[in-house]
């Protein structure tokens, strides 16, 4: 029920716009079809993905003759579950972390602002619930503030933090980190790593060195590249996915402030247009509010 409530501008948001688009109208024609379009793309479902589900829904138009508007809820419903399963199985009620591989290195990109640390104090907080070991690493090194704040989220959860001066190598923070993360026998390593995205050959260049400088610790780290975007910012979220999925292989999202949003359509847009699963959604700004995506709840929570 925090996912409906958390959801539940997007959802009141999506459904009143999707009833204006078919209000006095009884069967899908193009003037609905050219509506439905409008409200997709206004809730940053995105261009490419909103003309898919467009296309899909023709197709059953043409197919079955006649398709009421009464229908479309469920139809449409239908359509961006299945798009969704392409990439997110929606059996995840938690995140489980391989039993052979401890530790475990989570490494956290973003651009500043998206609310990486939140995230990363969040996460800390549920593995230390089930009695997890956790180790972060602040190989966020460009700004002060950074190392601040993912200090006082490690003290808020109690959990140990590897950290340099600002300015210093975010690759030999990174390599502290594992090295202190393997010799206190910890389950799970949190990297943050800069969140600037001054242009992508640097980014490439220093993700690339963070992780190599890694392997030297632990031969296959990280074992999942975590990527936090702000699902409130619409567009940007789908330009962050294309600048970091192009600098790193990144495995896994997380959209956050979905609380505070009639944006959750870009959650459709990206796992659909990047084929990367969105792991979490963070739906407020307390140590609770991180979510593990569930895709049935979330188109739920759209049509309900
Ligand atoms: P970073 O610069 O990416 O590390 O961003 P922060 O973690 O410092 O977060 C930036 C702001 O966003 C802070 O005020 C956070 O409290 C807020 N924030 C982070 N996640 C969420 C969320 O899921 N919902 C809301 N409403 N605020 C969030």
């Amino acid at each position: 029920e925090t996912l409906d409530k958390g959801l539940e501008k997007s959802k009141s948001s999506f459904f009143s716009k999707l009833t204006k688009a078919v209000a006095g109208k009884s069967k899908v024609d193009d003037e609905v079809l050219d509506n439905l379009e409008e409200v997709l793309v206004s809730s940053d479902v995105g261009v490419d993905t909103t003309l898919k589900i467009i296309d899909r829904i023709e197709e059953r138009v043409a197919k079955d003759k006649y398709l009421g508007t009464d229908e479309l809820n469920k139809i449409l419903r239908e359509e961006i579950a299945a798009l969704l399963s392409e990439t997110n199985s929606g059996e995840d009620t938690e995140y489980t972390i391989p039993a052979d591989k401890k530790p475990y290195v989570l490494m956290v990109v973003g651009v500043n602002g998206v609310g990486k640390t939140t995230t990363i104090g969040k996460l800390a907080h549920q593995f230390n619930k089930k009695g997890l070991k956790v180790v972060l690493g602040a190989a966020d090194t460009f700004r002060a503030a950074a190392i601040d704040q993912l200090q006082v989220w490690a003290d808020r959860v109690g959990v140990p933090i590897v950290k340099q001066s600002m300015g210093s190598d975010p690759a030999s923070v990174a390599f502290d980190a594992l090295q202190s993360g393997v010799a206190q026998d910890a389950d799970v390593i949190i990297i943050d790593t800069a969140g600037r995205l001054h242009n992508k050959v640097n980014l490439m260049k220093e993700l690339t060195k963070v992780k190599k400088v890694m392997q030297k610790v632990i031969g296959d780290a990280p074992h999942d590249v975590l990527l936090v975007l702000d699902g409130s910012t619409g567009q940007n979220a789908f330009e962050q996915a294309k600048q970091f999925t192009a600098a790193t292989e990144v495995t896994t999202l997380a959209v956050t402030k979905l609380d505070g949003t009639a944006k959750g359509g870009v959650v459709i847009g990206i796992s659909d247009q990047f084929q990367i699963p969105v792991k979490y959604i963070g739906v407020g700004e307390g140590i609770e509010d991180l979510q593990v995506f569930n895709k049935y709840e979330f188109v739920d929570s759209f049509f309900k």
